[in-house]
């Protein structure tokens, strides 16, 4: 199977074997390796093997066997690394946090007390405006 690739991309530097990983798995779509800078014990990645930047671009088979990858993934930490919990991440452009622009889903094993930041609580919110959000948002569906 061919995939869009680009030379200057560290993860498709990753996919053709010039970079190294610790990786976990691989399949014809996707590969899954260790994050070199891991927030919290056993961070992981899910990476299309194509070098399509975000959400909107990727083919949805493609995004699909993404996820399949991150659910395997999680599995293995859920029953290894027994945490209190598992969050997937994926980020799609700068302004979403996004460093890498080939898209990865993480997966983050979480444990009591960590100091990964990625919950909130919850805020009621007007529902005035959700409507209007939510007219807008089902007319682009
Ligand atoms: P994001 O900020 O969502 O784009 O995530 C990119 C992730 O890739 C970060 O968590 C980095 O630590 C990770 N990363 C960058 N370079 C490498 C590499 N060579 N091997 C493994 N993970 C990497
Ligand atoms: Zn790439």
């Amino acid at each position: 199977m061919s995939h869009p690739t680009d030379g200057s991309c560290i993860f498709c530097r990753i996919v053709v074997g010039e970079l190294p990983c610790f990786k976990l798995l691989e399949d014809e779509a996707t590969i899954a390796f260790m994050d070199i800078n891991p927030v919290n014990s056993g961070h992981a990645l899910a990476v299309a093997k194509g070098h399509w930047p975000t959400i909107d671009v990727i083919p949805p088979e493609v995004l699909a066997a993404v996820a399949k990858t991150a659910q395997r993934v999680a599995k293995a930490a859920m029953t290894t690394l027994e945490p209190s919990g598992v969050n997937l991440l994926q980020s799609n452009g700068v302004g979403a946090g996004q460093s890498v622009p080939h898209l990865h889903v993480h997966i983050l094993p979480r444990f009591p007390g960590d100091e990964v930041r990625l919950n909130w609580t919850y805020k009621p919110g007007d529902k005035a405006e959700i409507e209007a959000i939510w007219k807008r948002l089902t007319a682009a569906l």
